[in-house]
């Protein structure tokens, strides 16, 4: 799943988009005779299994068997697929953790979708501390200097007011919350790197000195969301504070 805040500044996410409609409209026509006699038309979607193998899983991080399958759109009549009404969509389905790939992802290496993994991780990382900044509804002169002091560690480059500014307006419009997104994007995260982030978000959060309630309470909340031992996530919170931040 890709929310709007990920595609600020990043190549298109080759995840596979599994939401395509399905109706079934009803039709009424008048028959030859003048009476009335019901068609029922429709769309369904039928999938195929095209060839099967094995490939490196980004999520599961692993060598997982896979299913290339074709996905084509037919009409139907009386439920009945007849004819095709679009080209078929080829993506590749993960049996270990049913994640859904394009299927370039056949095409690459461990070493690549490592590199790949990564560069994702810094990004999603930085916006779980902007998140997390954002959780009391203001962002401080301070806590904008702490949000680039993080991304000078973790993006090891300068992120200016302007790129922050509009992270933090695409996350207010689409009221993306800390808890939801790290939900989501922390299930590719290796252990080390559940506690990086946590790390970035605990400073960003501690920008001001103290923690605002609602920060407190989404920094404690990353426990569960992370999936992360109390020992585990104390010794997160203790690394932070040896951080140096880059200015
Ligand atoms: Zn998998």
């Amino acid at each position: 799943m890709t929310s709007e805040i990920d595609k600020i500044g990043r190549e298109p996410p080759y995840r596979y988009d599994t939401t395509t409609p399905v109706h079934v409209p009803q039709a009424y026509r008048a028959g030859p005779a003048g009476e009335r006699f019901m068609i029922l038309i429709g769309t369904m979607n039928l999938t195929r299994t095209r060839e099967q193998g094995q490939y490196y899983c980004p999520t599961c991080h692993s060598t997982q068997e896979y299913r290339l399958r074709a996905r084509r759109p037919f009409l139907t009549l009386y439920f009945i697929p007849v004819v095709p009404i679009g080209d078929a969509e080829l993506f590749v389905q993960c049996s270990g953790c049913r994640d859904k790939w394009d299927p370039t992802v056949l095409e690459m290496n461990k070493q690549e979708h490592e590199s790949i993994q990564v560069e994702q991780f810094r990004d999603e990382a930085m916006r779980s501390a902007l998140l997390i900044v954002l959780e009391d509804g203001t962002t401080s002169r301070r806590e904008i200097k702490t949000l680039q002091a993080i991304a000078n560690q973790l993006l090891d480059r300068r992120m200016d007011r302007e790129e922050l500014g509009e992270l933090c307006s695409i996350a207010q419009q689409n009221g993306i919350r800390a808890h939801n997104y790290v939900l989501t994007v922390s299930r590719r995260w290796t252990q080390s790197q559940k506690a990086e982030a946590l790390g970035a978000m605990f400073l960003a959060a501690t920008a001001e000195g103290k923690l605002q309630k609602p920060q407190s309470k989404a920094l404690a909340g990353m426990r569960d969301v992370l999936e992360m031992t109390e020992k585990e996530y104390e010794t997160a919170i203790e690394a932070a504070l040896h951080w140096e931040p880059i200015e």
